[in-house]
């Protein structure tokens, strides 16, 4: 199973910001759309990086609250993982796994074509795993 069959069911809007934005600002579309992170991008849809909820309170852990007035370009990470629509999932959890990360955006021809969370990883896995106990019940009882 690939990427794009993720993105084939969620969709492929990303929620992404310029690196000018406040952390502030990103705090409240977080809040807003009920996500965990949010991809930064220049004018011409280029990734210059992520922010997650967790950069965030670990710089309010470290400096306080006014940090919430920086640019994000001061807080986001710069050497973003991207994956590709024709990558196996198994590979993106993999990644995600040793990065220690939840988030992997997905590029197609240099642009952002989407973003994968570990929660449609797991999903996708359950719904996985459920097919095939499903598949092995109806096998048993045929025998
Ligand atoms: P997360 O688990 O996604 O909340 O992110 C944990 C840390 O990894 C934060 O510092 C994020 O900025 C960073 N991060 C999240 N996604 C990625 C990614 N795809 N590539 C590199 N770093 C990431």
């Amino acid at each position: 199973m690939s990427v794009a069959s993720i993105l084939n069911h969620k969709g492929r809007d990303v929620v992404t910001a310029r690196s000018s934005a406040t952390l502030g600002e990103i705090c409240k579309m977080l809040a807003e759309k009920g996500i965990g992170a949010i991809v930064v991008t220049d004018d011409k849809g280029h990734i210059e990086g992520i922010v997650s909820e967790r950069d965030i309170v670990r710089m309010i852990g470290r400096s306080g609250a006014g940090i919430l007035d920086l640019p994000v370009g001061d807080g986001m990470t710069r050497a973003v993982v991207t994956c590709r629509e024709e990558d196996s999932i198994n590979a993106v959890m993999a990644r995600m796994s040793s990065g220690r990360f939840r988030h992997i955006p997905v590029v197609a021809e240099g642009k952002l074509a989407g973003l994968i969370s570990i929660g449609d990883v797991v999903k996708h896995r359950i719904a996985q795993v459920e097919q095939e106990a499903e598949q092995m019940r109806s096998y048993i009882a045929m025998a």
